[in-house]
């Protein structure tokens, strides 16, 4: 269990980590989900105890990281595949770390085989791709057998074979009873991997819901006509206290069902000439819901 109470965290005039709540349940896979920027790594180096917060607290099963007797034994993370000396070997790394932490080296092996670095395990992990650093990285953290697991960008540089592989893995260690929050960008990645979001913005708390609420709160339809009655119809909507946007002989209405409009449109006595919905992918939803948070959004496409 991860609980993070009021964790601010502020840099001169910027508030990565603004008061922001939440709790992390054993047994399922929580997606940390945020655009770059949002303060997804500020938070989760609170919760290992590597940047202290201007406010709030962060503790894991009960305690603050700093706290925790064998802190490799409770908590596995990973945050920077790149922190690993260039010159080690992957199985030296891993037994430098199991003996500055009291683990057993014996358990180096079981690791690597773990995340399919045996055959690599003497090899030296400057030369390793960014997948490679990412898998080495993993067995660092699972080293200690934690109950929890912080993971930041775990898929980053991984191919579709290796994104596929940590997303069985997480939900192995889930559904072994531990506690897993993982990081993204990316909410089509968290979809497929998390059961519940944590999802932040500017720092700030935007959801706490599980992956299908989230799916089903913002999957949003707006409805598109056509009608040679425009100024009609946008009085009805008006009246109906229905918002809309006009683009040439067409309304777009935003979150109302194609049968609301149409409806609508047939008591106020308005031809229409074209009735459709479009569902807003849940990516857009997802851009909508964080939107204040992101400076730069380039060019917004209206669909
Ligand atoms: P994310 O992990 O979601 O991409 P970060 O936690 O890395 O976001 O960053 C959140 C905000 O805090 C960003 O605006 C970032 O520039 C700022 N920030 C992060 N670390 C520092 C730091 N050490 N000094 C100053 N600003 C920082």
């Amino acid at each position: 269990m991860i609980d993070v109470s009021n964790l601010t965290k502020v840099y001169g005039p910027v508030r990565a980590v603004d008061d922001l709540s939440f709790r992390v349940k054993p047994g399922i896979v929580t997606g940390f989900l945020g655009p770059n920027g949002a303060g997804k790594s500020t938070t989760m180096r609170m919760i290992l105890g590597l940047d202290a917060p201007t406010v709030g607290t962060a503790t894991i099963n009960g305690r603050r990281y700093r706290e925790l007797p064998r802190p490799l034994a409770t908590v596995g993370a990973l945050l920077d595949a790149k922190s690993v000396h260039p010159n080690r070997s992957a199985a030296n790394h891993l037994r430098w770390l199991a003996q500055s932490n009291g683990i057993p080296t014996s358990r180096v092996g079981e690791v690597l085989e773990l995340v399919g670095l045996s055959d690599v395990a003497g090899k030296k992990a400057g030369g390793f791709s960014l997948g490679m650093g990412q898998r080495l990285g993993l067995a660092g953290a699972l080293l200690g057998d934690p109950e929890v697991l912080i993971l930041d960008e775990p898929v980053n540089g991984l191919d579709p074979e290796g994104i596929r592989w940590v997303r069985g893995l997480l939900r192995a260690l889930a559904a072994e009873g531990r506690t897993v929050l993982v990081s993204s960008h990316l909410l089509s990645e968290m979809a497929q991997t998390a059961d519940n979001l944590i999802v932040i913005g500017r720092g700030r708390l935007v959801a706490e819901t599980s992956v299908a609420e989230f799916i089903r709160e913002h999957s949003a339809v707006t409805t598109r006509v056509r009608t040679p009655d425009v100024d009609k119809l946008g009085a009805a909507l008006t009246a109906a206290g229905i918002a809309f946007t006009k683009s040439g002989d067409g309304l777009e209405i935003p979150d109302r069902p194609t049968e609301e409009i149409g409806a609508l449109a047939f008591n106020a006595g308005v031809m229409l000439t074209e009735l459709s919905g479009a569902k807003a992918s849940l990516e857009d939803a997802y851009m909508r819901t964080t939107q204040d948070s992101v400076q730069y959004t380039g060019q917004k496409e209206i669909r």
